[in-house]
């Protein structure tokens, strides 16, 4: 008993960290108490690997043909940076990987992640050595940040890649584009250091966008001038992407577009490329109780329910990283029907299913996913209000299955 116990969490857990279809992990939902495992009791996320690769085609058809450099912080919008880049790494559209911080670079190398992955963002000394030795690919954004890439002791083997961040008017990160160059010396004089990119990040106004691009192209021709000359630039994120073709320079940057949504809400471009949503959100029915007239359910008494009723509980809740204005009207599909969000506590949150017991303790209810309009990533966020990266609040903690496709 306790060696097939064990035998069984050791193929879960390799068959997750593949794109092979899970069939032991996810039954589909049934009015039985059919349980599998305990650890399906907490809510889950489930990745489709041939959405994303048919949204890395599409971003790759919006900017004509140039490569994706797919950004990947904050855990990939909150899906799980590991698997997420798992999946592009066997894109050709993908060109590599964009984070923000040190320690997620690493952990994507030591998965195996064969594509070039930037850093945009700074670095513990601690781990300058292991970011070198992983072949990360650093970023210049300040002058503290050239003297720290320039002090680290490299190995005479090795070429240490660096882009120069530049500034051109989002205010936040980069070396700002007016001011002297000489920081950048400090880099061009070690021989170990090659730079392999000039990149900026466009604010979403398009009038100032184009100001930006002007910007950029002045401060690489300072650069040209200076002796150093760089051919690949990327400036566009998801917006500029779509909105102004002199933003795709060599390559694109986008994130949101991978996951299958759109920067804002109503883009006229949804028609032409048709992304799809990459995940599921779900939980399994944990209680289901017929309520009275005049009982209320959570901490405020948010919601009084109007005449007898059932009221399903699912194990999830804002303390997950699902959205607490979902009860303010978001729906969920539990089998073929929709049902109402009227409570979202931290850990919990409770599910109108009407005058009949349609569902069932441990039937599977999607919050997310591609299943039906209103519980897509924009439809959920359209019915509450929202904006379309809600997702990046999920925790990492809530576990992630690959499969091959969504059936
Ligand atoms: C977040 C981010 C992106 C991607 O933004 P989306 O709107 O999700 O496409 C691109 N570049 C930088 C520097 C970012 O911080």
């Amino acid at each position: 008993m306790k060696s097939s116990r064990r035998s069984f969490f050791k193929k879960t857990a390799l068959a997750t960290t593949g794109l092979g279809i899970l069939p032991i992990m996810v039954k589909p939902q049934s009015l039985s108490f059919n349980w599998d495992s305990d650890t399906m009791i907490n809510p889950w996320i489930e990745l489709s690997a041939k959405a994303y690769l048919n949204n890395a085609a599409l971003i790759a058809k919006m900017a004509q043909g140039k490569p994706i450099l797919a950004v990947l912080k904050n855990n990939a919008y909150g899906l799980g940076d590991v698997q997420v880049a798992k999946i592009l790494d066997n894109s050709p559209y993908i060109h590599g990987f964009a984070l923000v911080k040190d320690t997620r670079c690493i952990a994507l190398r030591e998965a195996g992640i064969k594509k070039p992955i930037v850093l945009m963002g700074d670095f513990s000394d601690s781990l300058g050595q292991k970011l070198l030795k992983e072949e990360i690919t650093l970023s210049a954004f300040s002058k503290e940040s050239c003297k720290k890439i320039a002090a680290l002791p490299i190995d005479e083997t090795r070429k240490v890649k660096v882009q120069l961040y530049v500034d051109t008017g989002l205010g936040r990160m980069g070396m700002p584009y007016d001011q002297p160059l000489d920081w950048i010396q400090t880099l061009t004089r070690n021989p170990q250091i090659t730079i392999t990119g000039l990149f900026s990040t466009l604010t979403s106004p398009i009038d100032f966008a184009k100001e930006q691009l002007k910007r950029f192209q002045l401060f690489k021709e300072q650069l040209a001038a200076m002796g150093v000359s760089v051919k690949n630039t990327h400036i566009a994120p998801s917006l500029s992407l779509l909105q102004l073709q002199e933003s795709h320079l060599s390559m694109v940057r986008p994130g949101i577009l991978l996951h299958g949504s759109f920067p804002q809400a109503v883009m006229s471009q949804a028609k032409a490329y048709p992304l799809q949503p990459t995940f599921r959100l779900r939980a399994r029915i944990i209680r289901l109780e017929r309520l009275k007239k005049g009982d209320t359910i959570g901490f405020s008494r948010f919601y009084e329910v109007k005449q007898e009723e059932w009221i399903a509980t699912l194990p999830i809740g804002w303390a997950d990283g699902y959205a607490s204005s979902a009860e303010n009207g978001a729906k969920v599909l539990i089998g073929s029907k929709l049902f109402t969000v009227v409570n979202v506590n931290a850990s919990h949150c409770n599910v109108v299913i009407g005058e009949e017991r349609q569902v069932a303790v441990g039937d599977i209810a999607t919050l997310i996913g591609p299943d039906a309009p209103e519980i897509t990533p924009e439809g959920f966020s359209h019915l509450i209000d929202g904006h379309n990266y809600l997702q990046i609040n999920y925790k990492e903690s809530l576990p992630k299955y690959v499969f091959d496709e969504f059936v």
